[in-house]
């Protein structure tokens, strides 16, 4: 019999053909092959297998099997397809997630290098002539002399030194050899093995249950609900653990690599001593690095596997247990085509690989939350903190009424907060400060016309960062010289309101001189590491305050923090989206459980203008279940998730009209033929109204059918092609509604 192979082309053209294959070779689904295709050939991915017999004509055959082994398992090309269908995007998109760059192009394929060893040393003679007549070669020697291995040519000097290196050998004294590189993205840091802790009751339970759901192979997803603290991280270490004593893979998602590097540590301790390889996929690894992590899974190498969301396509080829820490979490969904969530993938996948899900969080996504009422997902709790902490007392403070007469220049921070602080600082013990905006202050404004400086790409207040001395959008990155004059009415006077973190620090260390200040955002993030050493250096207790902004509010477990501070908890309030509810109640939950895990009772101080707003009362009384009750009788009520699907169609363009014209004529074509499972919104300027000097138009779709609506979308916007310079995006399952 005859086969043909349906071959998915590497490229944005999303081509897919046929090609014949050769007789006697082991051509498999998910096998990378170079093609013919026109005149040249070009590369591509075996997507499937079937009959050629009945064809009326000869196929081209394949040209070459990249791989003898295939690349992709058939799980992994099932879930890009899905994704593909769901989400509305090429396959080819998708597939590169699934492959990334480095993987494809074979080149980074170079795992051998040239190193040189000593063969037969110099006698003292014959070093001491080598050192005289030819300085090169006798400081090639001592350098190899000095080092306990073979050195890389690379490091020797690479071909500048060949002519000199060739006489060394030719004397017999190195040798030249092709040695396996294993280019380790860690191998300048040690971890030293980690014992496991014996279980607490809940925690027991917990175990109990999710190893009798990995043992049995089960898919009903598990959604661990425990508060901060309660040791889920324990959980997840023991349950992989049993995962794999059976044989089979783990992979962990997390929010994002960067800012848990506690999380990552634990995994690299606990399986330092096992032979059970780690392997962490984040966006920092060199093409070289990832290629080298990717194969180390994919050969079974690395049988845990640490990443953010798109290590949800990590190609371990015998899945056991997926668990995706802090699950509410919105960076899972992916802001770029495709627009996946990995969240919601990872339960496909589970099911496609007959694997278990754990979904872990103190704060629950209110989709998850309605899956445990309605039965479709398992709920384990995890109510007190491990080790007998007690959550921590939240004090809500009204900023209307306080007192903040005495420090004219930190209208900020309250009186009580400021004594707060002072406590812990007398006391030796420290204190995060948190506050969601960064830089120095809000924007520049003139009080006499009103004029506020915005960014000319983005309808958005340009913000001042004194250290530049620069006003930057925050949307865009761009710069503009600070006006010393008003550019609208000419007059002097101009002046900046609010205040980032920026700021704030500068007026902190004036309050409190001596307190060693650090500040985390995404400005001070820029330079390399510099995550990394700020909480290094604060767990090490070099830093007394760390202010930061959103990258501090999860996952950090710092024993001496009995302070944490929220220097305006509205700010997330009123975003213009009807999960910023959601959002501030996450928050505070989060940021206040960065206080007290030690051995000290824990403090929270939260300012605001909006005490009695409900995320906020209910985050101080630590009540997730009544906040997620009162919250879903709004979501109900006005039919938004979980009780539908919410996408959204976003128009482009540098044309304003034009964006809005596409965007008309989109939602005539929707609203001909709408089915009845589909609430159809009226189209309408984005909250965002310009970004990236592109105009920005929306509609909001509803339905509790998500592949109708889904389906429905994609059929539509088919046969309604925008005009060349307008983009029209797709985004199922939206989270971000700017
Ligand atoms: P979560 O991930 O739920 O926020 P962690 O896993 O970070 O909680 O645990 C909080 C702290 O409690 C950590 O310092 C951890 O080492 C400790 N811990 C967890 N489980 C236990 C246990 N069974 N016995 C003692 N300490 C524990
Ligand atoms: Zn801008």
């Amino acid at each position: 019999m005859a086969e043909a192979a349906r071959v998915l082309i590497d490229g944005p053209s999303e081509l897919v053909f046929s090609y014949g294959i050769p007789s006697g070779w082991a051509v498999k689904p998910g096998c990378r092959v170079r093609i013919p295709l026109r005149k040249g050939d070009s590369t591509g991915t075996v997507l499937s297998i079937e009959s050629a017999d009945d064809l009326k004509f000869k196929l081209r055959p394949i040209k070459e099997l990249i791989d003898p082994k295939p690349l992709l398992t058939s799980g992994l090309l099932k879930l890009a397809t899905w994704t593909s269908n769901y989400y509305g995007c090429p396959l080819e998109q998708v597939m590169r997630a699934l492959l990334p760059e480095a993987v494809r192009q074979d080149q980074h394929s170079a795992k051998e290098q040239a190193v040189i060893a000593i063969a037969t040393p110099p006698s003292a003679e014959e070093l001491a002539a080598i050192e005289r007549k030819a300085p090169r070669q006798y400081a090639i020697l001592s350098l190899l002399g000095s080092s306990p291995d073979p050195l890389p040519l690379k490091e020797l000097g690479g071909s500048g030194i060949r002519s000199s290196l060739k006489a060394l050998i030719a004397a017999g004294h190195v040798v030249s050899q092709q040695q396996a590189v294993q280019r380790d993205p860690d191998k300048f840091e040690t971890f030293v093995a980690s014992q496991p802790l014996q279980p607490n009751p809940e925690q027991q339970a917990a175990l109990e249950t999710i190893n009798d759901s990995i043992h049995r192979q089960e898919t009903k997803p598990i959604l661990l609900h425990g508060v901060t603290g309660s040791g889920k991280t324990e959980v997840y270490l023991q349950a992989a653990a049993h995962t794999l004593e059976e044989g089979r893979d783990v992979l962990i998602l997390v929010p994002e690599i960067a800012l848990t590097p506690q999380t990552v540590q634990r995994f690299k301790s606990r399986f330092a001593d096992t032979k059970y390889g780690v392997a962490v996929l984040h966006s920092k690894l060199s093409q070289g690095e990832r290629f080298d992590e990717w194969h180390r899974i994919r050969n079974g190498e690395a049988r845990i596997v640490i990443g953010a969301r798109s290590g949800i396509f990590a190609p371990l080829p015998k899945l056991g247990l997926i668990i995706v820490d802090e699950e509410h979490e919105h960076t899972y969904k992916q802001d770029q085509a495709p627009k996946y969530n990995g969240r919601d993938l990872s339960i496909v996948r589970s099911q496609i690989e007959k694997c278990t899900i754990v979904l872990g969080s103190a704060t629950p996504s209110l989709e998850s939350w309605h899956n445990v009422q309605t039965d479709r997902y398992h709920l384990i709790n995890l109510k007190k903190r491990a080790d007998h902490q007690s959550l921590p007392l939240i004090r809500v403070l009204d900023m209307r009424q306080e007192s903040r007469k005495k420090f004219k220049e930190a209208t900020f921070l309250s009186e009580r907060l400021r004594e707060g602080i002072q406590k812990r600082l007398d006391a030796k013990e420290q204190v995060i400060l948190f506050l969601n905006r960064r830089g120095f202050a809000r924007s520049l404004t003139c009080p006499t016309c009103g004029h506020v400086c915005e960014c000319t790409h983005c309808s958005v207040p340009l913000t001042y960062h004194r250290k530049e001395e620069r006003l930057i959008c925050h949307i865009c990155g761009h710069q503009r010289i600070t006006p010393q004059q008003c550019p609208e009415c000419h007059l002097k006077g101009i002046h900046l309101q609010g205040y980032g973190t920026e700021k704030v620090e500068e007026v902190l260390q004036k309050i409190f001189p001596k307190a060693r200040i650090a500040r985390l955002d995404a400005d001070t993030a820029r330079r390399k590491n510099a995550v990394r050493d700020t909480l290094k250096n604060y767990q090490s207790r070099k830093i007394d305050i760390l202010l930061g902004t959103q990258m501090i509010a999860k996952g950090l477990d710092f024993p001496s923090v009995t302070l944490v501070g929220v220097l305006n908890a509205d700010l997330s309030l009123h975003a213009p989206d009807f999960r910023a509810a959601e959002r501030t109640f996450q928050l505070m939950t989060q940021v206040a459980g960065r206080a007290g895990r030690g051995d000290l009772d824990g403090e929270v101080i939260v300012q605001t203008f909006t005490p009695h707003a409900p995320s906020i009362q209910f985050a101080r009384h630590h009540d997730f279940e009544g906040y997620a009750e009162q919250e879903l009788e709004f979501r109900r009520e006005f039919r938004y998730p979980p009780y539908t699907h919410a996408a959204v169609i976003t128009s482009r363009s540098t044309h304003e009209r034009r964006a809005e014209f596409t965007l008309q004529n989109v939602h005539q074509r929707l609203k001909a033929d709408l089915p009845e499972a589909i609430l159809l919104g009226e189209p309408l300027p984005s909250p965002l109204t310009k970004a990236h000097g592109q105009y920005r138009f929306q509609i909001m779709l509803r339905s509790h059918n998500a592949r109708l609506l889904s389906s429905y979308m994609q059929e539509v916007l088919k046969r309604t092609p925008p005009p060349d310079d307008v983009h029209v995006i797709l985004d199922m399952d939206a989270l971000d509604f700017s």
